[in-house]
């Protein structure tokens, strides 16, 4: 009786282990010390490790990652779901069947020497007295589904005709910024960035040459938006914004002159009536120290009203929000002083 029964467990274990090679699905197997007892040809084709390579060892994880950790599968062995947050960005534990754990991952693939996204899933097997004798993990290659995502995504943030981030990413980050600064205590710098008579400069050159003078120019706004955490962004039509966390007035001016020059300096033809021989540009620049009382729009306001006085000032200028009123002054004494000279 007994010798029939472990006779059939055996079949039963044979039986298992053939349906698994031929499983399309790549599937591996591990004991519960962890030593690989299962791996079959669609895990092979999959990553281009064979099964004679791990079979019997525990080196399993050199078919994911260059340097040594643990797959799913001996998390749910060690029954370590603590360890799930620090090694997957995605992961779920499954409770219905003992501890199972699913995940997705960026794997390395070092066989391959080609980067999978894999979705993940390992389960514990136990006998009739509920001991461990056995953990299958079973793996989908998701890399192609998770990259159309990825640019779905980037798409999401990004303006169509230049490429900055739109203004759903600034308004998101100028609101993040602004916590971070308050938590910080460090100035925050908003710069706007309009081109000068772009109507007259459509009207004289059409739309077309419109959309690829404002490319031009998003491309010199993003390169001035140098460290990682500055952000340039198309806020609308023919005007730029760039965000500029832990700068204070005189670095956010510089960055505003360094634009307003090289946009100069491409010396695109303009020439309407009115307007200058080429492209020009008018800079308003804000800086506050973010606190609880304020919020971003005090910020955007401010840059705002400092574009407007640039634009007062005769454009092709910057100006700041904290210099404006004296600027806009000057600006008048002079010219009533020129009036007074030609009376
Ligand atoms: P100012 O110097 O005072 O800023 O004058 P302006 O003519 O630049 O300002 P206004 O706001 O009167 O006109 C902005 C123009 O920008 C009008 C619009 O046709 C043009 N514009 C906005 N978005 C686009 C775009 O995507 N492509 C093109 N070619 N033109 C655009
Ligand atoms: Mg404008
Ligand atoms: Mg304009």
């Amino acid at each position: 009786m007994r010798k029939s029964r472990a006779k059939s467990s055996e079949l039963a274990h044979s039986y298992a282990v053939r349906l698994m090679q031929h499983l399309v699905v790549p599937t591996f197997v591990i004991d519960p010390n962890r030593r690989v007892v299962i791996w079959n040809r669609a895990c092979e084709r999959l990553t281009g490790v064979s099964a004679a390579e791990v079979l019997g060892t525990s080196r399993h994880w050199r078919a994911f990652y260059e340097t040594q950790r643990y797959c799913l599968a001996d998390l749910v062995a060690l029954e370590r779901p603590d360890k799930l947050a620090e090694l997957y960005p995605q992961y779920l534990v499954r409770s219905e069947h003992g501890m199972g754990f699913s995940a997705e991952n960026w794997c390395v693939m070092p066989k391959l020497g080609n980067h999978l996204y894999l979705a993940i899933d390992a389960g514990p097997i136990h006998d009739e007295d509920g001991n461990l004798i056995a953990v299958v993990e079973t793996l989908r290659d998701m890399t192609d589904q998770k990259r159309a995502e990825m640019a779905l995504q980037a798409l999401a943030v990004k303006d169509g005709l230049t490429g900055l981030a739109n203004r759903r990413a600034f308004d998101q980050t100028l609101q993040t910024e602004w916590l971070r600064g308050q938590r910080s205590g460090k100035p925050l710098s908003l710069l706007f960035v309009d081109v000068d008579h772009f109507k007259l400069f459509n009207d004289k050159h059409g739309h077309q040459s419109g959309d690829e003078c404002l490319r031009a120019i998003a491309a010199i706004v993003g390169a001035q938006a140098l460290r990682p955490v500055d952000l340039a962004a198309r806020y609308g039509g023919e005007e730029f914004a760039i965000i500029l966390p832990e700068t204070d007035r005189d670095g956010a001016c510089e960055v505003a002159e360094r634009i307003r020059r090289a946009v100069m300096d491409l010396k695109i033809a303009h020439g309407a009536p009115r307007a200058s021989a080429h492209v020009t540009l008018s800079v308003g620049v804000a800086t506050q120290v973010p606190t609880l009382e304020l919020a971003p729009d005090s910020l955007l306001g401010q840059a705002d009203q400092a574009l407007y006085a640039a634009k007062r000032l005769g454009r092709n200028r910057v100006t700041s929000a904290d210099t404006m009123l004296s600027d806009v002054a000057g600006f008048i004494a002079a010219r009533r002083a020129r009036r007074a000279a030609q009376r």
